[in-house]
């Protein structure tokens, strides 16, 4: 009798454990715009990938069970949508007649549980599946929480973090294949938990994280990159890493604690692309006139916002601002925009290393398309993208340094 009362706990907390429903909502339309809507009752770890023969998205959503099998018929240019389950998870397939511009499903969260949306773009020149790399970013700080403040120098992190962060957003977001979101779009406060949750929803392909420091010492300066470890890997980083608390995830959130001892495999990879990230930043960092490097190294910190299973995350610090040098470097828009520049052009580095097949960050013959966008000139869009003016206008024939809103202009890097 006792027995089956442990078997039958056992199958309740197994079913507890593993009660994330998930079921098929419906299609809306506008304008060959397509919106795939489920709902789950808690965030899940979903696996999204998509195929071109048959072009197909696959979206596999961990630990959930489906509410109920189905293979829905759908008109043109969906096929079917059909839904099977495997061990824990459930497997969702949409087919297409034509490929299709899709992006990595949103999670939102509402009142009773979490909405998940599925964007697709259907017109005539899509040749083949494609999908944007999601950069989130991150701005330190913000609200009552000011970060850094180096009262000689009136300045504070917060303010400093968001002006880097909507640089770096400008750069991405006016380039083919990039889909940046901000973390922290004005100066509101966000907790830490918040921040990776946010990548998890929005299904982040990497996770940038801006921060400034500031130190007693006020001969200290430079920058630093870390990416995360909970053994963190120096004295310095050590001291950094317990400025950090206050925990806020609530029951629609996805446990990323958890689910590294789960999925050891998937761990391993984020760490292994978290360091290439780092070094690739690093990379550029070094390059940069403007900016004096605190570590030469990659560096491993236990900064809880970079605790992802499976996004690789890193962590800028930018400068001390308790240093006079760096305080004017970061309040001044060139030294912050060749921040942002090493940050571009570290992730467009890693991200040319992983091209996946469905991302369009380069064109066929090798270029970066950018779009003008009304008050740029040409010395700043070289600039931001560490050419040479003449590049641009050699490769894009400009007469006059003439450009226009709009303007599709090719870079190589
Ligand atoms: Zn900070």
């Amino acid at each position: 009798m006792k027995r089956n009362l442990v078997a039958i706990l056992i199958f309740s907390l197994h079913q507890a454990v593993f009660s994330n429903q998930l079921d098929f909502v419906g299609i809306g339309e506008k304008n060959k715009s397509y919106n795939l809507e489920f709902s789950l009752e808690k965030t899940a770890l979903i696996v999204a990938q998509s195929f071109n023969s048959p072009f197909s998205i696959s979206l596999e959503f961990k630990e959930t069970s489906l509410k109920e099998d189905f293979d829905l018929k759908q008109n043109y240019p969906i096929k079917n949508i059909k839904s099977y389950s495997s061990d824990n998870n459930s497997i969702i397939e949409i087919f297409f007649y034509d490929p299709v511009s899709w992006q990595k499903p949103q999670q939102i969260k509402t009142e009773n549980g979490i909405k998940v949306l599925l964007s697709l773009d259907h017109n005539k020149e899509i040749k083949k599946m494609t999908r944007e790399a999601i950069v989130m970013i991150d701005a330190g700080h913000g609200g009552r929480d000011p970060g850094a403040i180096a009262k000689s120098h009136n300045v504070m992190e917060k303010d400093i973090t968001l002006l880097i962060a909507n640089e770096l957003f400008r750069t991405l977001e006016d380039t083919d294949g990039y889909k940046p979101v901000l973390v922290r779009e004005d100066d509101s406060f966000i907790y830490l938990d918040q921040r990776y949750q946010k990548a998890r929803q929005n299904s982040g392909d990497i996770f940038v994280s801006i921060h400034a420091d500031a130190f007693s010492l006020p001969s200290v300066k430079g920058a630093a990159i870390y990416i995360w470890s909970e053994e963190a890997s120096s004295n310095s980083a050590k001291s950094l890493s317990k400025k950090v608390s206050s925990v806020r995830v609530d029951e629609f959130d996805f446990d990323e604690d958890l689910a590294r001892s789960k999925y050891p495999m998937m761990y391993e990879k984020k760490k292994e692309k978290s360091l290439q990230l780092g070094k690739k930043i690093l990379d550029q960092l070094k390059r940069d006139p403007y900016t004096h490097l605190h570590k030469k190294r990659v560096e491993y910190a236990d900064f809880r916002v970079l605790k992802s299973l499976d996004v690789p995350s890193v962590l800028i610090e930018s400068g001390f601002i308790s240093n006079s040098e760096d305080a004017e470097r970061l309040q001044g828009k060139p030294g912050r925009r060749m921040i942002a520049r090493s940050l571009f052009l570290g992730i467009n580095n890693y991200f040319k290393e992983n091209l996946e097949d469905d991302f369009f960050i380069y064109d066929a013959e090798g270029y970066l398309t950018y779009t003008v966008q009304r008050g740029d000139v040409l010395s700043e869009i070289a600039i931001r993208f560490g050419v040479p003016v003449m590049d641009i206008i050699n490769t894009n024939l400009i007469r006059d340094e003439a450009i226009f809103p709009g303007q599709r202009i090719k870079i190589k890097i």
